[in-house]
């Protein structure tokens, strides 16, 4: 890059959302420069999402070890910290590695430097400040994809050092033996499920009477239920006074629950009470921002001419597949074609063990839209699979539109949930699959999938009776 070089199309943002833009540009032909001022690969693959499911994946290894002897399988596990925190590194960097190498075999030119936009006039001007100082460069189209971060409740003594939050306790080399968690949606819940599955005591306090408040209410309740069963104590309903830090260093968090105060102590606290939208480039040159999101329309175009919005930073869940879908439409919107990805229709996972995964409308959701609504439920208990591995009892539950006969959401708690969830959204997602097609796939014996073949079987002879 050279200094006032004029690109096709600017990314601000590395994360899955920018990077999947900038890789669809210069693929596309476009040249194309994406500017990260972290990491390449923003929270999800360096502080979010991939060292939380390799953790995951570590806990589940330990708990399912810890239950061998039931099938005959006899081992003590233990943890060896410094073995996991390498193990979690290594996947991240060898996806990061991944990444960079695809950004370079797109032809997408990539700096480390904090950019910010100086004029929207004519051409769009960026000012980067790199390492080796300020470069300037323009561009015909920009994509502003800067992510999202940690949201600060203000509550006394949030400042403390025994105070954390998920980016920190990702790349901690050593986990607390014990953990108050604040607030009980995803992150909460999956770091929940972490600390339980390796034995250590997790305390949740939640604000609103249920945890995982965006999801079906059976799927909460289920997984508020698994999660005390193996050891977490959880309050919903309850509000943090304060925090402070006892005479061995532990962390006292004091807390408000049905009228009453309590405390509770553990090693550390982390904060998971949601994310905040980064905006500051955005507003920096007057793009429309509500609700502190970014106003978009058409495939993430911002209140200014020639300048997109795509990621944590617009409306709706804040995952990185709606952030890749987003930049991959984007950069569609800026070739004018129209081979977008569907972008009405977001798969939703938590993983947890058993894993959720949802999409489409829940039932009550159908049914303030005016749909006449059918559901169906079916149980893993009987499943063969989820048998001969000793899974949760869990279902998988359809939510259809009797009259059109169709799918219009689905939500699983079951084994291999998040995988699963494909098959459905398919179906939900062009509106011409119908129930009768969907109960006529063969499925393979014996697998998880099975379930969603019997839920479909159970919808049709619904629909048939009605
Ligand atoms: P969240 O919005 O999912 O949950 C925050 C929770 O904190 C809510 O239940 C809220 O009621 C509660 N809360 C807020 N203030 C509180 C307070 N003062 N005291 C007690 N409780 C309080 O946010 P998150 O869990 O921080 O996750 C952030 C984002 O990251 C989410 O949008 C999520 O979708 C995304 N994420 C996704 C995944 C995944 O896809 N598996 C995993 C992690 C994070």
């Amino acid at each position: 890059m050279a200094a006032n070089d004029i690109y096709d199309l600017i990314v601000i943002g590395a994360g899955p959302g920018g990077s999947a833009a900038a890789i669809k540009a210069a693929s596309a032909g476009l040249r194309t420069l994406i500017i990260e001022k972290d990491a390449i690969g923003g929270t999800c693959l360096n502080r979010g999402c991939i060292p939380t499911k390799a953790l995951l994946h570590a806990s589940c290894l330990y708990r399912q070890a810890a239950a061998g002897s039931s099938i005959g399988v006899n081992c003590t596990p233990e943890i060896d910290e410094s073995v996991l925190a390498s193990y979690r590194d290594k996947t991240v960097s060898s996806l990061v590695e991944g990444l960079k190498t695809s950004l370079k075999a797109s032809g997408a030119e990539v700096v480390i430097g904090k950019a910010s936009i100086v004029s929207t006039e004519d051409l769009i001007r960026v000012s980067i400040e790199t390492s080796d100082g300020i470069m300037e460069c323009q561009a015909k189209d920009l994509i502003l994809a800067t992510g999202s971060e940690t949201v600060i409740p203000d509550i006394p003594g949030i400042d403390l050092d025994v105070v954390t939050d998920s980016d920190r306790l990702l790349k901690a080399d050593r986990l607390p033996s014990s953990l108050v968690i604040i607030g009980g949606g995803v992150i909460g819940t999956e770091f929940a499920s972490f600390f339980t599955d390796l034995g250590r005591k997790v305390t949740v306090i939640e604000g609103l009477p249920r945890m995982l408040s965006g999801f079906d209410k059976e799927i909460s309740r289920n997984a508020q239920m698994i999660l005390k069963k193996r050891g977490a104590d959880i309050h919903t309903g309850s509000r943090v006074t304060s925090i402070s830090e006892g005479e061995d260093g532990s962390a006292v968090v004091a807390y408000e629950s049905d009228g009453k105060t309590a405390t509770v102590t553990a090693e550390a606290v982390m904060i998971a009470v949601g994310r905040r939208a980064v905006t500051d480039v955005a507003e920096s040159i007057g793009i429309k921002v509500t609700d502190g999101r970014i106003d978009t329309e058409g495939l993430g175009r911002t209140s200014v001419e020639h300048i997109y919005a795509i990621g944590d930073i617009t409306a709706g869940p804040q995952l990185a597949h709606k952030a890749s879908a987003e930049g991959e439409n984007a950069v569609m919107s800026i070739l004018d074609d129209n081979s977008i990805i569907w972008p009405d229709l977001i798969p939703a996972c938590v993983y947890t063990s058993p894993e959720i995964a949802c999409v489409g409308m829940t039932e009550s959701e159908a049914e303030a839209a005016g749909i006449d609504v059918v559901s169906v439920r079916a149980l893993t208990s009987a499943n063969a699979k989820s048998v001969i591995t000793g899974e949760e009892r869990g279902f998988v539950k359809l939510v259809a539109d009797r009259t059109e006969r169709k799918l219009v959401g689905a939500q699983l708690m079951c084994a291999n949930a998040t995988d699963m969830i494909g098959e459905l959204t398919l179906a939900i997602s062009q509106g011409i699959t119908t129930i009768e097609d969907c109960a006529s796939v063969m499925r393979a014996h014996p697998t998880y999938e099975e379930c969603v073949g019997e839920a479909f079987r159970l919808l049709e002879k619904k629909l048939d009776e009605s």
